[in-house]
């Protein structure tokens, strides 16, 4: 593909001032920065494109080696600059620009770290029944993480020995460095390469956790789970999460539930629905039935004349709120099986009603029939 003028790519004029380029890339990085793009793959190859640009543009010498040899003038005489080294070291090396730009919004690592730090949160996913939804329970789960290793007390350093301070930064963690950027001369802390920006060095580390000063061990928490819960619900278990790392707080755990689709029982919010099949003669005749309930069976009364697709309310048989505030309801749908396998004594009784009913059952027909006319009259008085 053949490259995009640079001016172009920053929309500045071939004879923009130093400040209306400095303008162009400012807004332009911001707006396709991959912080701010995470769902679009495009974004990274923009914002290079645009960084490169900048780069370019931003710097007289080669600004105007560009205006005379466009894009052959890279590689040749740029040595270093140019897009070479984008293709290994990934975004790091702007993060101190953004900082500038944002005060440190963005996510990822830049800050140097030497404080207390946080432990990381832990995901752990935890699948159910629907009957186990609707009764809560209570379940060990097994949660690896890093743990504060007992022998050197979270410290890295070999019992009786303690971390000496370092001598690259004398234990601040970070270095100075001053670069000129497009701000000028500035001055950028960076984290202490000697120390990681720790501050303090392990001469004698401890065995245990080979200077690390967290273990990696699987335990075995205790959750208890509402009665309720439905897929999506994430529940919090503060603190047993991974140890912080110099004195931090750890994090936490996060349970992920998911409630696995139930064969007889679909959910609506607290609401549970379920179909059950009614045979003619229940259906025509009413009858006591029982029917399945998340928490046992109940018992329903189907009335006389009843039709398919009828739905009964069975008050309080749902799931329980998660909150606590009560139950949803069971809707029972019917559905009337017609008869299949009648044999000949049968279908002749049926043949019987046939003929009680009026010549082929023809009197339910009638009635469904005067239920449309009935219809088709109110519209045609409406119009
Ligand atoms: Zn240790
Ligand atoms: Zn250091």
């Amino acid at each position: 593909m053949p490259k995009r003028d640079y001016y172009e790519v920053l929309g500045v004029d071939r004879n923009a001032s130093q400040d209306e380029i400095k303008k162009a890339f400012r807004k332009l990085a911001r707006k396709h920065h991959p912080d701010m793009n995470r769902d679009d793959p495009s974004a990274e190859e923009k914002f290079k494109d645009i960084n490169e640009a900048y780069e370019v543009l931003s710097d007289s010498d080669k600004r105007s080696q560009y205006d005379r040899f466009g894009h052959a003038a890279q590689g040749s005489s740029w040595g270093q600059g140019g897009s070479q080294a984008w293709d290994s070291g990934g975004f790091g090396q702007f993060d101190s620009i953004f900082d500038i730009f944002f005060g440190g919004g963005f996510g990822g690592p830049r800050a140097p770290r030497t404080g207390p730090e946080r432990g990381r949160d832990i995901r752990y996913d935890l699948e159910m029944t629907l009957e186990e939804a609707a009764s809560g329970l209570e379940r060990e789960i097994p949660i690896g993480r890093l743990e504060a290793c007992e022998a050197c007390n979270g410290t890295g350093a070999k019992p009786g020995t303690s971390p000496t301070t370092c001598s690259a930064c004398g234990g601040t963690g970070q270095v100075s460095e001053t670069r000129s950027t497009m701000f000028g001369i500035s001055s950028v802390s960076r984290p202490c390469s000697k120390c990681s920006g720790q501050g303090t060095i392990i001469t004698d580390p401890c065995g245990t956790c080979s200077g690390r000063g967290r273990v990696y061990k699987t335990r075995k928490i205790k959750i208890k789970v509402p009665p309720g819960v439905d897929s999506g619900i994430r529940m919090r278990v503060a603190g047993e999460g991974e140890a912080g790392v110099r004195g931090g707080p750890p994090g936490d755990v996060y349970v992920y539930i998911t409630v696995k689709p139930h064969p007889v029982f679909k959910r609506h919010g607290n609401d549970l629905i379920c179909e059950e099949p009614l045979s003619i003669y229940q259906a025509t005749l009413g009858a006591e039935i029982e029917v399945p309930s998340i928490d046992g069976k109940s018992s329903l009364r189907i009335p006389e004349g009843t039709q398919t697709g009828t739905s009964f309310r069975l008050r309080g048989k749902g799931m329980p709120d998660v909150r606590g505030r009560g139950r949803g309801d069971q809707y029972v749908r019917v559905r009337v099986v017609t008869p299949t396998k009648l044999s000949e004594n049968e279908k002749e009784l049926f043949r019987e009603i046939a003929k009680i009913q009026g010549e082929d059952g023809s009197r339910e027909k009638s009635e469904s029939k005067n239920f449309f006319e009935k219809v088709r009259d109110a519209w045609e008085k409406r119009a």
